[in-house]
């Protein structure tokens, strides 16, 4: 057994008697953030290769003008009518986000025939999903206020290792570009993380999402040999105590800090996700966690709405119209103002599903719980069955046809509530 798999064994509190590292501006290998002219000449580039892609996707030429007008509006959807106006290099690859893969590569290229595919079918084999998102453990240490895996949260119920690398290996046979690897916390079952990372890790990217608890320098390092391209960990709030007490864990921010640091030095790719609840929608709030962020050199942030699933079933934490509007208002401002250009990339789904509709559901991603149930995301938890019992198509199939219950047809249905 290796090092790593067993200092895996230590419990949470063995690993807490670990002296804390003092941080204060934490990484070194986050890369640069690139706006301004030297921007311009890379989206000229990436406008050429697209060009290209459409060229040789299509014989026709009323095709190549469709096709370039169909991914231009497509463009205007997702980024509101406005022009990417920055996007980080991290170890020489360029991306304006976590799910997308960088600009430029094989798989970047995989990405944009699938967008092509939804214009008109051609020849070329495309992914069928852009990203999955896996809970592989429902254990965890912690007891966050806002746990949508709550009501499975440490339920021993999970598929083995051999199974979960089977099940990825049949969704990979569809074309995945991004695979999420969750929980519970998904650190406290390494020995799963390794034999998927080991089997699967060259046919899609592999990222974890995270609080932080017990990524150790070791833990960091092996997981990156294994081909880990980053880790996305959870902030909900700038203050420490505000943070540990969301979260229930009194080194829950320390953790945080940690972690990052951990993950910048084995050249991890660190994304931040803040769930926005009600509080945290104050602008000194907003503006203390992007702050924060900045400060550590992290170049991206995901900010996620509070949904009433799991530990906040039956709650009103859905946030009212006004807040929305003030969200995208923030969005807008850090991702496209000049004065917010050295502040990290902010991505915001609710913007997107609000004017496209979801991804999710089964169109572009899925989400499966660690005992291999599919559900539409980690939030709408109508279970559609079981992975291994059935052909995942009629699971997709059946997805697909009752469709995201909240977002139809890009509007925010008002009456929303999960069920
Ligand atoms: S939100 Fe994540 S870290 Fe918090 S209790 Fe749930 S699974 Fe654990």
């Amino acid at each position: 057994m290796s090092q790593v798999m067993s200092s895996d064994t230590m419990t949470i509190s063995k690993i807490e008697e670990e002296s804390w590292v003092d941080v204060t501006h934490i990484t070194q290998n986050q890369g640069l953030i690139l706006t301004g002219f030297k921007l311009q000449i890379i989206r000229l580039r990436l406008q050429l290769r697209l060009l290209w892609t459409i060229l040789k996707t299509y014989p026709s030429p009323l095709d190549w003008m469709g096709a370039f007008r169909y991914m231009m509006k497509l463009r205007k959807e997702i980024l509101g009518g406005k022009k990417i106006k920055k996007a980080a290099m991290i170890n020489g690859l360029i991306r304006m986000g976590i799910y997308t893969p960088p600009w430029f590569s094989s798989g970047f290229n995989q990405f944009i025939q699938a967008q092509l595919y939804d214009y008109k079918q051609s020849s070329h084999s495309v992914n069928r999903f852009t990203m999955i998102f896996m809970a592989i453990t429902n254990k965890c240490a912690m007891k966050c206020d806002h746990c949508y895996h709550w009501d499975e949260l440490n339920n021993p119920n999970e598929l083995s290792n051999r199974e979960l690398v089977a099940m990825i290996k049949t969704i990979q046979k569809q074309g995945v570009g991004h695979i999420q690897l969750s929980g519970g916390e998904p650190l406290m079952r390494m020995d799963a993380i390794e034999e998927i990372l080991q089997q699967c890790g060259k046919e899609s990217e592999f990222w974890l999402a995270t609080s932080g608890v017990g990524l150790t320098i070791d833990k960091a390092n092996h997981l990156k040999s294994l081909g880990l391209v980053g880790v996305i960990i959870s902030l909900d709030h700038f203050e420490e105590a505000e943070h540990n007490q969301f979260r229930h864990h009194p080194k829950a921010f320390q953790w945080v800090k940690r972690a990052i640091l951990n993950a910048d030095k084995a050249g991890l790719i660190v994304a931040i996700s803040s769930c926005l609840t009600e509080a945290m929608t104050k602008d000194d709030s907003i503006s203390g966690l992007m702050d924060l962020v900045r400060s550590w050199g992290v170049n991206y942030v995901q900010w996620l709405e509070p949904m009433d699933a799991g530990h906040y079933k039956g709650q009103e934490v859905i946030l009212p119209p006004t807040k929305i509007k003030k969200i995208e208002e923030w969005y807008l401002r850090y991702n496209f103002h000049p004065e917010y250009k050295e502040y990290p990339i902010v991505m915001y789904p609710g913007y997107h599903q609000r004017r496209m509709g979801c991804m999710f559901s089964g169109k572009k991603s899925v989400y499966i719980t660690a005992n291999g149930h599919v559900q539409a995301c980690p939030f709408c938890q109508d279970d559609f069955g079981k992975f291994d019992v059935e052909a995942p198509e009629n699971l997709w199939n059946r997805m697909k046809a009752k469709g995201c219950v909240r977002f139809i047809n890009g509007q925010d249905s008002s009456t929303f509530r999960l069920v």
